[in-house]
């Protein structure tokens, strides 16, 4: 059992804390839980043709519940607690349970975006600087003896050598991680596509703004629209808020200029504005910047080392690197040692993405499926329902 949070002004009273998943029974006990997964429900279709028409349409039959798991949990109710002590002994009383998910004034209390209509929460998010990680890195690296050689382009990467403009440095093993960058290396051009993520960050804001806009533990946030968008409160009191939409380059290519779309900072300030009207008319918006993500053909990121030839890969990440390129570099470790790890054994490990199409096909597919996903977000805005148009561009990219 946990004590209840302790009120700190201006913080919204949420006595469960991270306990966000309610388990109801029979709508009379509950608990509360941190993590629950298996929410999923499979429904066998089967053909089916009516007599005197050609067309022949799928129709749901057999549907299949996962079992549900719920992790790390609390409650106050005797019940509840007997059931779920009688089953870990083996005995099995079912009952129809209900998982619930953040209700509206639930989402809000944490973060009061206009328009919230539920939420999903994970307490398992951590906020990271991530120059101060690069940094850091870097910092650690170097402590272990490890000479870091900045601005140095690597034109050719081939076994056993990386070549640049000021020697070609040798090793047995040469690992590319060079993300949205890798198409500008001489035979990768197809193998990953760098589409920009941009962000602005507002001036250090008021407390009683954020009281009004919640974000108390620094959560993390973002909404289900197909151009994604992502948002943080910052350790010195900022909104930093992102998103996808900016075009893709013909050719895969990145320059620094692309880091800068004057029409997608303009666009995050208005949908900031519009998530928290709090911030007013004028959002202030102090700070701006991108960079590109890498993207695979089949959305899949991958590492792997290829024994052969010491040639070893990570990357694809789209746009959670920072977390997964920890696991890569921990698993690269592990391979280029030979050691047989239970990272090792993962299935992203050696998978191979397929190539993106030749321009101008990437260049059409890419920026039409951009257009698409607006649009459909619009759509979905008005109707108030799922775009089809969204979902089917979405299997062509292979997302
Ligand atoms: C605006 C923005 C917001 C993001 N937000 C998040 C987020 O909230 N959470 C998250 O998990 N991820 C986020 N990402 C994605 C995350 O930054 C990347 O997934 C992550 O940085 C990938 O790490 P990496 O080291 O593989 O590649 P990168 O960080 O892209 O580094 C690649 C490095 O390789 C170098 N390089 C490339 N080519 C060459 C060459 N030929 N010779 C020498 N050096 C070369 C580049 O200079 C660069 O330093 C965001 C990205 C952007 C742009």
């Amino acid at each position: 059992m946990t004590t209840p949070a302790t009120p700190q002004p201006g913080a919204p009273v949420d006595p469960y804390r991270a306990y966000n998943f309610k388990l109801l029974i029979n709508g009379i006990t509950n608990g509360h839980f941190t993590e629950v997964s298996g929410l999923e429900v499979t429904i066998a279709r089967r053909a089916y043709r009516e007599a005197g028409n050609d067309r022949i349409r799928a129709v749901p039959c057999q549907v299949d519940y996962a079992p549900v798991t719920l992790h790390f949990g609390l409650t106050s109710s005797r019940e509840l607690w007997d059931w779920v002590q009688a089953a870990a002994r083996g005995t099995v009383n079912r009952r129809n349970v209900s998982v619930v998910l953040l209700d509206a004034a639930e989402a809000s209390a944490r973060c009061a975006a206009e328009g919230v209509l539920g939420a999903t929460y994970t307490p398992h998010c951590a906020v990271v600087h991530p120059a101060k990680l690069v940094r850091g890195l870097a910092r650690a690296v170097e402590r272990r003896g490890v000479t870091i050689h900045e601005r140095t382009q690597v034109t050719v990467i081939r076994a056993g050598a990386a070549v640049t403009a000021h020697g070609t440095v040798r090793a047995p093993v040469v690992v590319r991680a060079t993300e949205g960058y890798t198409p500008g290396l001489p035979g990768q051009r197809r193998a990953i596509a760098p589409v920009y993520s941009l962000m602005v960050a507002t001036e250090p804001l008021p407390a009683q703004t954020w009281d009004r806009i919640g974000l108390a533990e620094r959560e993390t946030f973002s909404d289900h629209r197909h151009v994604i968008i992502y948002g943080q409160r910052t350790a010195d009191g900022r909104l930093a808020f992102g998103g996808r939409g900016a075009p893709y380059h013909f050719g895969s290519r990145v320059s620094p200029a692309y880091d800068r779309e004057p029409a997608v900072f303009r666009a995050l300030r208005r949908v900031l504005g519009e998530l928290f009207p709090v911030l007013g008319p004028e959002v202030p918006v102090s700070h701006t910047w991108g960079g590109p993500l890498g993207v695979a053909r089949d959305w899949s990121a991958s590492v792997g080392l290829d024994r052969a030839t010491g040639l070893g890969w990570a990357g694809g990440y789209v746009g959670d690197g920072v977390g997964t390129s920890n696991l890569a570099g921990r698993t690269l470790a592990d391979l280029i040692r030979g050691v047989d790890s239970g990272l090792t054994t993962l299935p992203w490990v050696n998978h191979r993405s397929p190539k993106w199409e030749p321009e101008p096909l990437r260049w059409l597919a890419v920026n039409a499926g951009l257009k698409v996903m607006f649009s459909a977000d619009a759509a979905e805005a008005r109707k108030g329902r799922p775009s089809r148009r969204a979902a089917a561009f979405s299997r062509l990219l292979g997302h």
